[in-house]
């Protein structure tokens, strides 16, 4: 029999590093989340999508081709754009020509609060939510 779920208090999300840590992209996740924590939904999210992306991405389960190859879902684990690197999270946030553009905008925003770039700062830190959303949902939106 199926037991129905509901969350007693809706704002509050479960954020859990991916299971498979032995996996690659495991340690990409712990980087991120080092623990199992639960956190605020923010108030404000570029669009649901974009959201749910940036979520999945900083759990490792974003679309992308390492990832998808892993699992038997594409055929190659190369970028859609330039097929010389895999595709994984680090290659599209810090060297996919695709984004360059917004990816700058990300770099402006870091530098502009005083982050440093790294992978924790780009998916914690409250400031730098929208632009990754968007650099993130700018590549996933893109066509071959
Ligand atoms: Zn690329």
């Amino acid at each position: 029999m199926l037991k129905s779920f509901k969350l007693k208090n809706s704002k509050i999300l479960g954020v859990r590093p991916s299971p498979g840590t032995n996996l690659p992209g495991g340690r990409v996740t712990r980087e991120i989340h080092p623990r199992w924590a639960k956190r605020l939904l923010p108030n404000c999210m570029l669009t649901r999508l974009s959201h749910v992306k940036y979520n999945c991405a900083a759990l490792n389960r974003c679309p992308l081709r390492k990832r998808l190859a892993l699992i038997g879902r594409a055929k190659s684990s190369a970028c859609r754009f330039r097929g010389a690197e895999e595709e994984d999270l680090k290659h599209v946030i810090f060297s996919c020509p695709k984004v360059a553009k917004q990816r700058q905008v990300v770099m402006n925003a870091c530098k502009e609060f005083g982050y440093a770039v790294s992978l924790k700062n780009l998916f914690t830190r409250r400031q730098l939510q929208f632009p990754m959303e968007k650099l993130l949902i700018e590549f996933l939106n893109s066509n071959k």
